[in-house]
């Protein structure tokens, strides 16, 4: 089943967020695995939106633990009591504008875990990374960082998604064989990964050659899910895939 994803980050309002709710809950369709990634502080309405439908809900970060006096920041106990099943963990604007590292995001991971949470992990390098040819060596660092320490059962409950930092918001899009490449040096360097999706600039026009790669099994859209008609256009192009 394909999987896609949209990540609002931290646009809207919370009449916006209710109407783009109900809209993609209107254009879930079978076959294809929705879940939108509101802002913490619309998360409930969403919630509400959604009841009835086969959309999920996650929330966009967390704190790497589940309660004490970490002011501001928001606990994986927490998002599952606000009505979320999975988290971004370790998204590319987190790491490079918020200074995240590959041990907070492990911690994460262990909390999101722990609380019953689907951590949607994320990684990719940078467009220097990717000219000086350390792609790999960077994907393997990042992969084994944070999930190397993650029990089987663990690895199971996760998603990952391959978000080259360069596709992020720019509207350059991985090439479909530059996505699968990828995808398959995270799977060879953690093994026992059960999906990997792709990120990164993700619109109608490109995501069927994206999914139409050997092990993509989703998109991570951002900018596009903000859009009801795109995020639409992009279910049935998922729903076509397995129909
Ligand atoms: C994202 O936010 O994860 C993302 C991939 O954004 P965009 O689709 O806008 O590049």
């Amino acid at each position: 089943t394909p999987f896609l994803a949209g990540n609002w980050k931290m646009h809207g309002t919370l009449a916006a967020a209710r109407q783009l709710a109900q809209a993609v809950a209107q254009a879930s369709a079978p076959g294809v695995r929705i879940a939108v990634f509101p802002p913490f502080v619309h998360l409930a309405a969403v919630a509400e939106a959604l009841k009835g439908s086969p959309v999920e809900l996650g929330a966009q970060n967390c704190y790497g633990e589940n309660q004490g006096a970490f002011t501001g920041e928001v606990s994986p106990v927490q998002l599952k009591d606000a009505g979320c099943g999975l988290v971004l963990i370790g998204h590319s604007e987190r790491r490079h504008v918020m200074g995240e590292t590959d041990e907070m995001v492990a911690k994460k991971l262990k909390a999101a875990l722990a609380a019953g949470l689907e951590p949607v992990f994320c990684l990719g390098e940078t467009l220097a990374e990717r000219e000086a040819g350390k792609t790999s060596e960077v994907l393997g660092r990042q992969a084994r960082a944070s999930l190397g320490g993650l029990a089987p059962a663990e690895l199971a409950r996760l998603t990952v998604a391959y978000e080259p930092v360069w596709a992020i918001g720019t509207g350059k899009t991985a090439t479909p064989e530059q996505a699968r490449q990828a995808h398959s040096l995270i799977r060879a360097a953690v093994s026992g990964i059960p999906r990997i999706l792709y990120g990164g600039s993700v619109k109608p026009d490109n995501l069927a050659s994206l999914l139409g790669q050997a092990g993509v099994d989703g998109a991570l859209v951002g900018g596009a899910s903000l859009d009801a008609a795109a995020f639409a256009a992009m279910i049935r192009t998922a729903a076509g895939r397995t129909a």
